[in-house]
């Protein structure tokens, strides 16, 4: 054996095609009827109870992670105007992407004339949400209560709190200086609290995946096989297209590093379905492994996850040709333009939570006016899809904190280009008798003052 370290990733990946391996055999099988041992104690109870409590571990994370490390990030820019040009660039880039994508999915699409002649009829029903008015997506940017922000783990609304807290240290000054180093301990603090969660990763993906597969219902993804390839290659095309060529321009930097780097982020993406959950994880592989600076990083990862969504927009170009064909409806040059419209603006204040798509989706149909029920069509199959559209919204938001990071001169592009960078976590985990012995005497002397 050699006595070299495993990489988390590759730990990652063996738990993920385990996961699928496992969970498809279950599912082909049949060894998971409904009521049956297997279904209810393993599938059903086991890898559930361990996948959920993983997931439900990385979102206790999010909102103290984010707004530590977003402080942390505010104080540490150097230049408080700069963020200004941190947010315009983010924003525009993320909006720029997304539509570049939604485009991009309504072209393939319409041009292979997917759901030409399906029956419209689905057993399932859906039921939409009208979109709410831009004015009250503004207004909701700002946080009424922050404690209820925190508690509902309202990112822009978070981000929009630390942000303005972090300048108000910066002006209140010296006096503030013990809050500064406490922030960024505790930002310390909070990403060591990733490291220790994403150490049991390769099991949890492991129960997720397995979790997922056994109940995938794969009759339904035959029956919808065009509908399905046709997502996955948009999806994909934007991932290793569109996506890179961007990287490329925009950074210079290397496509390939990227994506082995991006890789144990969109495997989490992938397991949980959830670009919010995922910011831990994200944001952990964007300043170690890809050398963001946290400054940069600690706003883009937490924006992104809430406002960028390529992989969904896909989703909605590609099933609102699916669907309307389905329906006999032609919606035309304007009616594709103001799904386009739509879809961006239904993006930014919907969070990345699993199957958020769907009633983004809905929204708008809405506005286009294609029967909100003919989601019902599609409903079946989504849970994979939302699983492989994560992976591809994940990665956007990390592929435009590195272009934003590069433009800003907050690119450590020696950890870039480093492949082993940030790839083992046991170092990282380990506690020095020194420290434990010292802060132990510490509390005693403190209790003995008292
Ligand atoms: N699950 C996706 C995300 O969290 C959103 C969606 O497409 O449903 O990014």
């Amino acid at each position: 054996m050699s006595n070299k370290k495993m990489s988390l990733t590759s730990k990652v990946l063996i738990g993920m095609a385990l996961g699928i391996l496992v969970g498809l055999a279950i599912n082909m099988l049949h060894l998971n009827p409904k009521g049956s041992f297997v279904d209810v104690y393993i599938v059903n109870g086991l890898f559930h109870i361990i996948g959920k409590m993983f997931v439900v571990a990385l979102k206790m994370l999010v909102v103290p992670l984010v707004l530590f490390s977003l402080i942390t990030g505010v104080l540490g820019i150097g230049d408080i105007r700069e963020l200004g040009k941190v947010g315009a660039k983010a924003f525009v880039l993320y909006l720029l992407t997304t539509a570049i994508a939604i485009a991009l999915a309504i072209t393939i699409a319409a041009s292979l004339g997917i759901g030409e002649g399906v029956h419209m009829t689905s057993a399932a029903t859906f039921t939409g949400k009208e979109a709410p008015p831009l004015s009250s997506v503004l207004i909701n940017i700002i946080p009424s209560n922050v404690v209820n922000a925190m508690a509902e783990g309202n990112m822009l609304q978070i981000i929009f709190f630390a942000i303005l807290l972090g300048i108000s240290i910066l002006m209140v000054g010296k006096k503030a200086e013990p809050l500064v180093e406490l922030v960024e301990i505790a930002n310390e603090i909070m990403m060591k609290m990733v490291t220790i969660i994403m150490a049991v990763a390769p099991y949890a993906v492991f129960a997720l995946l397995a979790k997922a597969f056994a109940n995938l219902g794969l009759g339904l993804l035959a029956n919808l096989a065009g509908y399905v390839l046709v997502l996955i290659g948009a999806l994909m095309i934007h991932l290793f297209v569109t996506l890179m060529v961007v990287l490329k321009v925009f950074s210079g930097k290397s496509p390939a590093m990227f994506l082995k780097k991006a890789r144990e982020m969109q495997i989490f993406a992938f397991s949980t379905s959830s670009s919010n959950a995922t910011i831990p994880v994200t944001l952990r592989v964007v300043t170690k492994k890809l050398g963001v600076d946290n400054s940069v990083a600690s706003f883009t990862v937490p924006f992104g996850a809430t406002i960028n969504m390529d992989g969904t927009a896909i989703m909605q170009g590609v099933a609102t040709v699916f669907i309307a064909n389905a329906y006999g409806v032609d919606l035309g040059i304007s009616g594709y333009l103001t799904v386009i419209l739509m879809s961006v603006l239904a993006s930014i204040g919907t969070a990345g939570v699993p199957g958020v798509g769907l009633i983004m989706l809905s929204m708008v149909f809405t506005q286009v006016g294609l029967p909100v029920e003919g989601i019902g069509l599609i409903l079946g199959v989504d849970r994979l899809l939302d699983m492989i559209r994560t992976a591809v919204n994940v990665s956007g938001d990390a592929v435009v904190s590195v272009v934003v990071a590069k433009s800003e001169k907050k690119l450590d592009e020696s950890i870039y280009d480093d492949p082993e960078a940030g790839a083992v976590v046991e170092d990282e985990l380990e506690i020095s008798e020194e420290v434990e012995k010292e802060f132990s005497q510490k509390i005693e002397k403190l209790s003995h003052e008292e």
